[in-house]
């Protein structure tokens, strides 16, 4: 195999944090070739698959991923599940480093073990939600038929290959989103909008039959603590709060004393807090009065609330409600702790979906990994005590934070990075064989990679279906669809 001197970094992941490592890579040195490893057959991670589709401009990311994408040290191989159709070991003999996306099949190999990296080898883990753990609610009835996590509802809705099969039942009238952030407002927003909305975005087909088909009137958005500790953004409750024929529906009691602890909370909060106090307790103008009364939809949001139990009908085969413990806090501001008083309250509902957020898990045993906060303990991307090892995206930071966060972290981990190429502490002089060994590999093994120009064959038919219905594009929703137009 032919090698060239210059170094080679391989990036497992197209998501955000894959694509943002790589185009500060690229930029930084002249020299550097990138190679992203994809899962899927197509690119850019959640922001196919968890960005909401009535939220198009923050799609518009793509743009600048497609321009690394087709810069010429930048090669895309989709259709590669890293673990299982190349093993990290025979990536690190390939490459001078290695990007890791996290993923469970990533099966732990005695040689990979932290110890015998040498100087040249290099993990980042650019972690995010990718494939792993909905974190479980832990309490009885979670499994019941009704019961969903947020993060496959969205799947399904955004064309994930395997959440298609969901189907979720929308044949009640009352659902509960358990969380109070940003993806719980996206769920609440999708089940409640009105159908001429999401007509107009990407959501799939089969999502759309089944919300047109949807019995469910009313939301209620459950958090364990209060007003003061919503995890949304204003932007995102602006939305709800502006949602085409629904009308809010609060507890007025939830918001006593809230006013008061207004005056020292940082801006962002307080403006958050205002609209929230506004929307519940304001008595509304003439036009608003209006667009309410002729509002069919409700959502809510319920506080001081904690699920204990999900509730089943009486021939225990579906969902009919949901247990809730009555919190009360316990200090204040983001430190504020909900602590049970002991009163439950039942809450009939057929659907419950579950966004308490994602966790992320170690894929090695051998690899430094803080089980409590779920994240590589690292500095800036270095993780401790495991020289050449590196981390970005939600491993580094634990699973918050939006596009714009990912991209920084990414930027970071790539500067600490280029740093020690630079310093030598990592040695990047021993030329390697970059992706001709890898497709040597993937050819014996049948693996047949999707080029970026042949994910470009994917997304040009899947405009084209889009344009034919008036939607920017209508998925493939099969991995089978998706390697059959990439090869025609
Ligand atoms: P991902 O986007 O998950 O990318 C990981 C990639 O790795 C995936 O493509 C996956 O297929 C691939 N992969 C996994 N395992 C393997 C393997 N073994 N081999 C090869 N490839 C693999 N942010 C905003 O700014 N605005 C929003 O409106 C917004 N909405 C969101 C809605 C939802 C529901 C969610 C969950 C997040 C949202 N975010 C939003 C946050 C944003 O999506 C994330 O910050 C960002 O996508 C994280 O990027 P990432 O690259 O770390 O992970």
């Amino acid at each position: 195999l032919s090698t060239s001197s210059c170094p080679k970094v391989c990036i497992v992941g197209s998501g955000p944090a894959g694509f943002y490592t790589a185009q500060h890579l690229i930029k930084a040195r002249q020299d550097v070739e990138v190679d992203i490893y994809e899962r899927l057959p197509v690119p850019f991670g959640l922001v196919r698959f968890g960005v909401a589709p009535d939220h198009p401009e923050v799609k518009n990311v793509i743009n600048t991923f497609t321009q690394t994408a087709k810069h010429s040290r930048c090669s895309f191989y989709g259709n590669v599940n890293v673990g299982k159709d190349v093993t990290v070991d025979e990536l690190q003999g390939a490459y001078h480093a290695v990007v890791l996306v996290r993923t469970r099949r990533l099966r732990p190999n005695p040689k990979t073990r932290i110890h015998a990296l040498t100087v040249f080898l290099i993990y980042i883990f650019c972690q995010s939600y990718g494939a792993e753990g909905n974190r479980r609610m832990g309490v009885p009835g979670e499994d019941l038929p009704g019961v969903y996590s947020a993060k496959d509802f969205v799947g399904w809705y955004n064309g994930l290959p395997s959440c298609r099969e969901l189907k979720p039942d929308l044949s009640c009238e009352t659902a509960i989103i358990l969380g109070q952030g940003n993806v719980a407002l996206d769920v609440a927003r999708i089940l409640l909008s009105p159908l001429d909305i999401l007509k107009k975005t990407d959501i799939t087909q089969p999502a759309l039959e089944a919300l047109a088909e949807s019995r469910v009137q009313k939301v209620l958005i459950v958090g364990r603590r209060g007003p003061m500790q919503v995890a949304c953004t204003i932007k995102e409750l602006r939305e709800m709060v502006n949602l085409p024929g629904t009308r809010p529906e609060m507890v007025t009691a939830d918001f006593e004393g809230v006013s008061e602890a207004l005056k020292d909370v940082p801006r962002p909060r307080k403006r958050l807090t205002e609209l929230l106090l506004k929307t519940a307790l304001d008595a509304p103008g003439d036009k608003e009065l209006e667009r309410r009364r002729n509002a069919a939809r409700v959502w809510g949001f319920r506080f001081y609330r904690s699920p204990t139990e999900i509730l089943a009908d009486p021939g225990r085969s579906r969902t009919a409600g949901i247990r809730l413990a009555v919190n009360r806090l316990e200090g204040s501001g983001d430190a504020a702790r909900a602590v049970l008083t002991g009163e439950v309250e039942d809450v009939s509902c057929g659907l419950v979906i579950s966004s308490i957020g994602y966790k992320s898990l170690p894929i090695d045993p051998a690899v430094p990994f803080d089980s409590h906060r779920a994240v590589m303990p690292n500095s800036v991307g270095r993780v401790h005590q495991a020289p050449g090892l590196y981390c970005s995206g939600w491993l580094k930071t634990g699973p918050t934070g939006v596009i714009a966060t990912t991209m920084n972290n990414s930027f970071d981990t790539a500067r600490s990075l280029l740093e020690d190429m630079d310093s030598g502490a990592l040695d990047v002089s021993p030329a390697k064989p970059g992706s001709q060994a890898v497709s040597s590999l993937l050819e014996k093994r049948g693996v047949k990679p999707v080029t970026f120009s042949d994910w470009e064959k994917i997304d040009s038919l899947e405009t084209r279906r889009g344009d034919a219905c008036g939607k920017p594009r209508e998925k493939l929703l099969s991995v089978e669809e998706m390697l059959k137009v990439a090869r025609a």
